[in-house]
């Protein structure tokens, strides 16, 4: 029996009414376990007119009430953090350990939050001109919308809706369909930690329910997080209607190895990078470029660990890798090993083959040698557990290859050398760099955002640029009469 999956307005669980809805699954057995509600734009509506309602008062409230609700929403998530784990695995497939790293990761964007008082810190400049002052301030925009996508249910909202509730607006979130149950274990917590009801809404559904936020005169501004060509859409379709929009999109991330690396610390990083979470990360290692005699001993030490990963359900504790994320994406990840072997890509690990468990939506890893920049699996983003070597003869090649990718999201560097590191991390052109870390996931009080095709917009997410695009700024210019002139007489000397 699937289980209804509803919205969340004005504090409450609210079953939709547009008749239609969408099928969830346990991606490890390959059931339907639910049934998400898919909203009509007059039950976004709905949900905007309880938020506008609930930030009016919201926004009254002060920086010390907001922080407290901040600590104790902060707290709550800590102690139900296993919970939440549970669910994101259930839906998405990732592994329990996986799902509690990306709970860990958003719970910094809610400690983060709890420091709004020194946050929205304005600036004073006393004395401009002669009795005048300077000051600025920033406030809240009013109702925002946050729009995310399947692969970090927890994680992704909580980058956007900590900073957003801080700073006095009411959120909307629209969560991927795929995965539509942490999006409400979050509502429940952020009613039991006292915010008043109306200020974190949920409404599920698709395009039709984007559509709708899209064109709502009452949402103020839309944060978005998923594929490149959803990403634009959101991008020219949001700002067109007059909104504040950042648009985060879809990622071919490379790990550019030196020939002085040290091969294993290289390899652990990458395999735990390009197939970690199966692949499907927006910081995923899919491209390792080796540069001249590294790449035979990086590509023996990459497929070396391979068969040592344990690929299974999410729940298993001995599980390494879980499934992927449905039937249809695995078949996808699946056609692009197919098209790598036939343009001539050396496989050394085929993740087609093997001992994999026959229910659920499971794919082996991938390790694909000789891979050139012409081959679809280095073109396309494939959001799977594939990781494809490049060889190139020198720095400057690999370099010349990475700028000139489409998406800029994140990169890596492994060399021994500070002066390397130090002069890729000036030349490369890409939003996100690790020196020998291979998912560079800035933390909290950073921001987090790529370039080119993986981020449309100027502000990157959450962290200070976060704070500033969930609020707009205010300048006061203020001039006092001298009290030496005022009709009463409060005591000031008549001449100074
Ligand atoms: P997606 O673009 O398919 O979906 C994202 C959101 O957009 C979902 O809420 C979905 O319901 C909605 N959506 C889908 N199609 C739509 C349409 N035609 N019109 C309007 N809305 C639509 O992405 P996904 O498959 O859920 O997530 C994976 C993608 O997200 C990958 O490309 C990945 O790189 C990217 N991603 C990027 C980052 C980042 O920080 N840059 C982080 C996580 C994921």
């Amino acid at each position: 029996m699937a289980t209804r999956i509803s919205h969340w307005v004005n504090g409450t669980s609210t079953p939709g009414t547009s008749g239609r809805t969408s099928p969830v699954y346990n991606p490890a057995s390959g059931q339907q376990t639910g049934e998400v509600d898919l909203a009509s734009a007059a039950e976004l509506d709905a949900a905007v007119a309880s938020a506008v309602a609930a930030q009016r008062d919201w926004r009254t409230s002060s920086l010390s009430q907001r922080a407290a609700v901040l600590f104790a929403f902060r707290e709550l998530l800590h102690e139900r953090s296993d919970d939440l784990a549970r669910i994101i695995t259930s839906e998405h497939g990732k592994v329990v350990a996986d799902a509690a790293g990306e709970i860990a990761r958003g719970l910094e964007n809610v400690e983060y939050a709890t420091g709004v008082p020194n946050l929205l810190k304005g600036g004073f400049s006393e004395q401009a001109a002669t009795g005048v002052d300077v000051y600025s301030i920033r406030q809240p925009l009013g109702v925002v919308a946050g729009i995310t996508p399947f692969n970090f249910p927890a994680m992704v909202p909580l980058w956007m809706c900590a900073n957003a509730i801080a700073c006095g607006n009411a959120f909307i979130l629209k969560p991927s369909e795929k995965d539509p149950s942490a999006s409400l274990f979050l509502a429940r917590l952020w009613k039991e930690a006292g915010l008043p009801e109306g200020v974190f809404s949920v409404v599920q559904g698709d395009k039709e329910a984007v559509d709708a936020i899209l064109a709502h005169p009452d949402i103020q501004a839309v944060s978005f997080v998923g594929s490149t060509p959803i990403a634009k859409y959101i991008y020219e379709t949001g700002t067109a209607a007059g909104k504040r929009v950042q648009a985060l999109g879809g990622a071919k991330n490379h790990a550019l190895v030196l020939p002085d690396a040290d091969v294993d610390m290289a390899a652990d990083a990458v395999v735990s990078a390009a197939y970690g979470s199966a692949g499907e990360r927006c910081m995923a290692l899919s491209v390792a470029v080796a540069v001249g005699a590294i790449g035979d001993p990086l590509v023996d030490a990459i497929a070396a660990r391979l068969p040592k990963l344990t690929i299974g359900d999410g729940t298993d504790p001995d599980s390494d890798m879980g499934p992927l994320i449905t039937g249809e994406h695995r078949d996808k990840v699946r056609g692009y090993i197919d098209q790598g072997e036939q343009e001539g890509a050396t496989l050394v690990v085929d993740g087609r083959e093997g001992d994999l468990p026959t229910e659920g939506f499971f794919l082996g890893t991938t390790l694909i040698d000789h891979v050139t920049p012409r081959m679809s699996v280095y073109r396309d983003e494939i959001f799977g557990p594939v990781l494809s070597v490049v060889r190139v003869e020198t720095y400057e090649e690999g370099l010349e290859l990475i700028n000139s990718n489409a998406y800029a999201n994140g990169v890596a560097i492994f060399t021994r050398d500070g002066g390397a590191a130090r002069r890729f991390q000036f030349d490369v052109e890409v939003g996100m760099v690790g020196i020998n870390v291979p998912i560079p996931v800035p933390v909290s009080y950073y921001s987090f955002g790529g370039w080119k095709s993986s981020l449309f917009g100027d502000t990157h997410m959450y962290g200070p640029e976060g704070i500033q695009f969930y609020t707009r700024g205010k300048v006061v210019t203020s001039r006092w009469p001298d009290p030496a002139t005022s009709s009463v007489d409060l005591g000031f000397p008549r001449t100074r």
